[in-house]
Formats: structure tokens, sequence, C-alpha cells
């Protein structure tokens, strides 16, 4: 059985979602924005973050995903996942951002390479603005220099699940955010 350690608590977690979404409610006053969710681990914190915004908003969603030889997750957990730098686009966004408020949202900010993509790919449309929000940042694993605007929480080099992000597409339900030790079978 995975053991799992809980490291944010749900109420830790609403708590800065809320300061999360009134730092956006300020920064856009009286402005229109686009939230586009990367999918599926942001699912949960843009549901949540989305309701703490007093603003004018629409959704959108994007999905991208590694190509190659990703680990199998109990070698993930291990030894860690180093991205070979290559992703593909499995689901592209559906409405035009051009002079748009845009703000991605992610669950977590590791390597940074997922972000550079996406970046590179939406300032195509050549939005208004374009900001991110991860709740996440794993500042120790960066390999690309790149910060999120509204980030809830920096954490150690651990690998996280539930609130949204899984391992082996489980734990996505967990109100909590834990940790699964590297070690565990
Ligand atoms: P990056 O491209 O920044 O290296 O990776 C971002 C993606 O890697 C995240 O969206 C997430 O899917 C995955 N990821 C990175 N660290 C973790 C983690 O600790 N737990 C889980 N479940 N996914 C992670």
């Amino acid at each position: 059985m995975t053991e799992l350690k809980v490291l944010l608590t749900r109420d830790q977690i609403q708590r800065r979602v809320a300061e999360l979404g009134a730092e956006i409610t300020r920064d856009f006053a009286g402005q229109s924005i686009i939230l586009v969710g990367v999918l599926k681990g942001s699912a949960v914190f843009l549901a949540d973050l989305a309701r703490q915004i007093k603003l004018d908003a629409t959704f959108d969603f994007i999905g991208i995903s590694s190509y190659g030889n990703r680990p199998h997750p109990t070698q993930e957990l291990k030894n860690g996942w180093d991205s070979t730098g290559e992703v593909k686009l499995t689901k592209d966004v559906d409405q035009t951002m051009k002079d748009k408020n845009v703000i991605v949202v992610e669950d977590i900010l590791d390597t940074g390479l997922t972000l550079t993509v996406l970046k590179k790919l939406l300032l195509a449309h050549q939005p208004k603005t374009l900001k991110i929000a991860a709740l996440l940042d794993k500042p120790s694993r960066r390999k690309l220099p790149l910060q999120g605007d509204y980030v809830g929480f920096t954490i150690p080099d651990e690998f996280v699940v539930g609130y949204g992000l899984d391992y082996a597409e489980r734990y996505r339900n967990l109100s909590d955010i834990c940790v699964i030790p590297r070690n565990s079978s």
C-alpha cells in the first residue's frame, strides 16, 4: 500500500487560493480575463481559483504531453523525471487569445519546460497580457529560466499528488496535497 504524507492541508490550500484570486482581481480590475487550464492536473485548482476571481472571466483548456520515454510512474518516483525537452500539443485552445488578458493555470512548475513551450505557443496569439498562475513551484528542479506570476506554494523536490495532481492517474481527487515517498513501492 502506498504511503502518503500530507504536505499541504485543504485549509492551507483554500486560504492561499483565495489570496491568489484576490491578487488577480486587483491586478486586472475593470478588465476581462481568460483562464487557460493545462490539462489535466490544473482542473481542480482552476475550478477553485476561478471562483475567487471577481472579474469577467472565461475558461479555456490546453493539453500538452511529453514525447518519448517518460519512465513508468514507479521509476519516475524513484529517479525523478528528466524531460528530453520535447513536448507535443494534445489539445489546442478553442478561442483566439488576441488582445486578451490570458492567465495560464498550471498545477506545478517543475523543470519549466511545459510552461516555456506553452508561453511561446500562446504568445503567438498576440495576447494583451500573458501571466502564469501555478499552485506549486519546485524551483530547485528548474532547467529553464521561468517564473510564475501567481504562485501558491514553493515546495521541496518531492513527488506530490492530490488536488488535481496524479500518480499514474490516481489521487487527483484528494483534497490535500500529499507526498509519495520516492522509495515507496
Ligand atoms: P515541467 O514541464 O515544469 O517540468 O513539469 C510540469 C508538469 O510535470 C506538471 O504539470 C506535472 O504534470 C508534472 N509534475 C512535476 N512535478 C510533479 C509532482 O511532484 N507530482 C505530479 N503529480 N506531477 C508533477
